[in-house]
């Protein structure tokens, strides 16, 4: 064990009073490399306080100068870029590259948010009556928290953060307590850029902090991103206590292949899709709908000597890079080789095994492929959050359609396809909110919005772009009238504009 993760309080890495603490695993090597503190109740508290005392001015400070701190923010980071994305590897396990290219989305919302002053104009309108004038004001929520998922420790911190704080708000972050260091080192690297102590704080712990959050009245808004069960958890207690809450939860993602597609390119689009970052994106596909058994065979044909060719392995220090790194811990690795026993035990056709690929103590397992896959199986419905691609081979357009209308969950979806109408056709009907067309990811950018529908997410509004400086600003409308045009005498029918 060599460092301790602590807080970031009012400007300071604070020690924790706390004797809980939870460890932090290279997945890579299995080893222990590190511990967090697991704060308490009491340390939220005060880190509240202090971010309720730093709102009083900051919401003040003009946007531009906001903008211009977030400004210096970003040329740390990039300054930083190489070192940032190995202490993402060292703690998550993804390979080097792709770390850099989390970086590199969530650097993106940082430079959307720069753009602060323009997207808080409001609205403006002249003579909604005679000599009457109305405008609106986007003003900042107050004290906003954010409770994040292990699998993106910088990116999904950076959905958030960067946008609240542009809008005038101050923010607490409770990042992942798997791999933690990313928020310390970005709260720093905040401060230098000149950030004023008590704006962005970053507390550690579990569930004991999180009920903190969810329920201190200094809270105006919760932001959270994670599995569905404590998304739904985090939506009904924060709303309950008042709060305004975008909370975002698991996915099972469907690529749809119609039997026009460029089957090289969906081949390639699917091994990156459902086998990067080891499948532990809530983006990831995880299910091919293959239309027609022709054309299904023919992508088994192609797609099973890929998966099982890729380059497992640790994902720093190899060349050539490894394509795949470890999963997240122990736990989990069990839990996806359960799902891959599960998958065989219902009768799913195992094309390609993963369970045998191993790297020492690592956390690894291969890519496994499974083809005719059911609805009614668990491996179906369930969210794996692994290497794990299930095909299910269906007659025609409109089954695959309403298999994926009818799945519990709504994030990403992707059709591949030559038809335009067909494309157009599948974007207007299915039920899922980022949809891809020939592009397997549809991870919006940073100046649209991020966010699933149905059981992907609870709360209305989705992360970062426009809902995002939604989210973070309270609107007040005002209708002004100044006294030389004021008109004789008292109204007490419902006031209409003449
Ligand atoms: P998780 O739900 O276990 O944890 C997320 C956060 O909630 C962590 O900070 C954790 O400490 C906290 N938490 C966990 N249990 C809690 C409890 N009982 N009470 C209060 N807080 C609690 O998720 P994870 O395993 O870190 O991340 C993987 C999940 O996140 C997957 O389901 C994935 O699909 C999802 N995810 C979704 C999106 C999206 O945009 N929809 C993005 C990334 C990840």
């Amino acid at each position: 064990m060599t460092y301790r993760v602590s807080n970031f309080i009012n400007g300071e890495t604070t020690e924790s009073r706390s004797e809980r603490f939870g460890a932090i695993f290279n997945p890579a090597t299995g080893q222990q490399q590190g511990q967090v503190v697991l704060s308490t109740a009491a340390e939220c508290d005060e880190a509240i306080a202090m971010a309720a005392r730093a709102f009083a001015d900051w919401s003040q400070t003009p946007p531009l100068v906001r903008a211009r701190v977030l400004f210096r923010f970003k040329e740390l980071m990039e300054q930083h870029r190489d070192d940032l994305a190995r202490l993402i590897s060292r703690e998550h396990g993804k390979v080097f590259s792709d770390a850099q290219g989390e970086l590199t989305r969530g650097l993106e919302v940082v430079e959307f948010a720069c753009g602060i002053p323009h997207l808080l104009k409001g609205e403006h309108s002249l003579n909604v009556g005679r000599g009457v004038d109305s405008y609106s004001m986007m003003q900042p929520v107050g004290v906003c928290a954010g409770i994040t998922p292990f699998n993106f420790p910088a990116m999904v911190p950076l959905w958030m953060f960067p946008v609240a704080i542009a809008c005038g708000n101050t923010f607490i972050l409770k990042p992942s307590e798997k791999d933690p260091s990313l928020s310390l080192r970005m709260a720093e690297l905040l401060k230098q850029a000149g950030l004023p102590d008590g704006v962005l704080n970053v507390v550690n712990g579990d569930k004991e902090v999180v009920d903190v959050l969810l329920t201190d009245s200094r809270v105006g808004a919760v932001s959270f991103v994670g599995s569905t069960p404590i998304a739904q958890y985090i939506y009904a207690t924060a709303s309950a206590h008042g709060k305004r809450v975008q909370a975002l939860g698991g996915a099972k993602n469907h690529m749809l292949v119609m039997p026009d597609a460029d089957l090289d390119q969906a081949v390639s689009a699917l091994m990156g899709a459902a086998y990067g970052a080891a499948g532990e994106r809530c983006m990831a596909i995880s299910v091919a709908v293959v239309v027609g058994d022709e054309t299904a065979d023919a992508l088994v044909a192609k797609l099973s000597p890929l998966v099982v060719q890729l380059r497992v392995g640790p994902g720093l220090g190899q060349t050539p890079e490894n394509e795949m790194g470890p999963l997240i811990s122990r736990e989990h690795l069990a839990k996806v080789r359960d799902y891959v026993d599960q998958g065989v035990a219902e009768g799913a056709l195992l094309r390609v095994d993963g369970r045998g690929v191993s790297h020492g103590e690592g956390y690894f397992i291969g890519g496994s492929l499974f083809d005719e896959v059911t609805p009614d199986m668990r491996i179906y419905r369930e969210e794996i959050f692994g290497p794990v691609l299930a095909i299910v081979r269906a007659p025609d357009y409109e089954t695959a359609l309403k298999l994926i209308n009818e799945h519990e969950y709504g994030n990403g979806t992707a059709i591949f396809t030559c038809d335009g109408d067909t494309a157009r056709d599948f974007t207007a009907r299915v039920q899922v909110g980022m949809v891809g067309v020939n592009v397997p990811i549809p991870v919006p950018m940073a100046f649209h919005s991020f966010g699933g529908w149905k059981r992907s997410i609870f709360g209305p509004l989705n992360m970062h772009g426009p809902d995002g400086v939604r989210f973070y600003t309270r609107m007040k409308t005002v209708t002004a009238r100044w006294p030389r045009s004021l008109r004789a005498g008292t109204e007490f029918s419902m006031p209409t504009m003449k």
